[in-house]
């Protein structure tokens, strides 16, 4: 007679299931889940509550002792939150994940959890360019120097960490120029240097990469894009080793920046297609990204999917698909000619951000350095002539056609 294999509900029929080993579609539907939810109810519940109550003075006792895990305040999270914590926690492959009100909120939060007056942050300088603002401009007024290199310039980010050094930080693949970096270097110079190491992992998302595997601390992901996936909410969370995280966690709960249940639960729903969608987006940036190359009005194609980028070879080893956003160049345009082809396009919309199942189009130049000037442009290579698309999930032959009479 064949024995069973032990699962957890042997012991306990509320457990998640333990989606270790399993793949990634099987994980974005049932890791964190409870298996018997209040009400019979499939799916979880929304608990539109700011404050959780006591039996009696006992109980308050046994939840200060730590006897009784359970939920007392809005602000240091809900059940929903912690449920899309664990399904993310699962994802990345980490112990523990934190979830914030958005990309920047996480950001913010981690770092403040984790850096001192006197310490020092070192960033690859394609990063969102808010991350870099909110260390340039804010961490310092409070002693925390910092410091950007090249991206991908792995000898200038060794020379540039001092003893004063705590973090480096990087962004992969980086937006809008799709550089790569090699996670697995990164990780091995904070591991010599002694540094710890965060990786924004928004455009790759954990289908694509695995950062926690190769050895970096943090990895952060705004749950705005891919992991929310529908473009009707904004998230942001950090995942790694509960020691590093539970300071976070901790600060979390004095800033405040908490998601509400309700919105807990609209990533939870989004999450449930998480890696079916991938598999398009996937698909579509690679489909958009080799129409474009062959097109005699395009000038070049920025996709680490291409064997023409300059970061084919890295992307190749370390990632399982190239994701959906695809960075072209027009050939000999202007930015007038550039937007006429934006405004040609009848299926992507018009619009800054990533990820969603609606493909969104724009011009760099004009999205988000129309304020600077035309030296300060080429210095962060935006040409006028540059074209970001974020492709959604619609049908790849639709999204190729399309793009073909906007260029025609
Ligand atoms: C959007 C984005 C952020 C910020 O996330 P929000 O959810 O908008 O706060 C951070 N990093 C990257 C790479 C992003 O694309």
């Amino acid at each position: 007679m064949l024995t069973p294999t032990p699962s957890p509900h042997d012991t306990d029929p509320t457990a998640p299931l333990d989606t270790a080993g399993l793949g990634p579609s099987t994980a974005a539907v049932h890791a964190g889940e409870a298996r018997h939810k209040p009400g019979h109810s499939i799916t979880d519940p929304i608990f539109a509550a700011s404050t959780y109550t006591f039996a009696d003075t006992q109980s308050i006792v046994d939840f200060i002792e730590e006897e009784h895990p359970r939920e007392e305040y809005g602000r240091y999270g809900n059940p929903g939150e912690r449920v899309v914590e664990r399904k993310l926690a699962a994802l990345d492959g980490g112990e523990m994940a934190v979830l914030f009100a958005s990309g920047m909120g996480a950001l913010v939060g981690l770092l403040m959890a984790h850096l001192n007056a006197g310490e020092e942050i070192v960033f690859f300088d394609e990063c969102y360019h808010r991350s870099r603002e909110f260390c340039r401009k804010h961490l310092t007024r409070f002693g925390v120097g910092f410091r950007e290199v090249p991206t991908c310039d792995y000898a200038a980010m060794e020379a540039a960490i001092t003893p004063r050094t705590k973090f480096i930080v990087s962004e992969s693949p980086t937006n809008p120029h799709l550089s790569v970096v090699d996670i697995e270097r990164f990780a091995d110079i904070g591991r010599r240097k002694g540094v710890l190491t965060l990786i924004d992992a928004t455009l790759c998302t954990p289908y694509n990469l695995r950062p926690l595997e190769a050895g970096v601390d943090f990895v952060l992901h705004s749950a705005t894009k891919y992991l929310g996936g529908h473009n009707d909410l904004l998230a942001g969370v950090v995942v790694g080793s509960k020691d590093k995280l539970e300071p976070v966690r901790h600060l979390r709960g004095i800033m405040g920046g908490v998601n509400s249940p309700h919105n807990a639960y609209l990533l939870e729903r989004g999450l449930k297609t998480f890696a079916l969608r991938m598999e398009r987006h996937n698909a579509n940036g690679l489909a958009v990204a080799r129409f474009l190359e062959r097109h005699p009005r395009v000038e070049r194609v920025l996709y680490p999917g291409l064997e023409s980028h300059p970061f084919h070879a890295v992307a190749a080893r370390t990632m399982r698909g190239y994701g959906g956003l695809v960075t072209f160049l027009l050939k000999d345009a202007d930015w007038r000619e550039t937007a006429r082809v934006v405004d040609a396009v009848r299926i992507p919309r018009i619009g800054p951000s990533l990820g969603g199942v609606e493909s969104l189009i724009e011009q760099p130049m004009v999205m988000s350095y129309w304020n600077y000037s035309p030296a300060e442009r080429t210095a962060f290579r935006i040409p006028d002539s540059m074209i970001r698309l974020a492709c959604g999930i619609e049908d790849p032959a639709d999204l190729v056609a399309d793009l073909a009479q906007a260029l025609g």
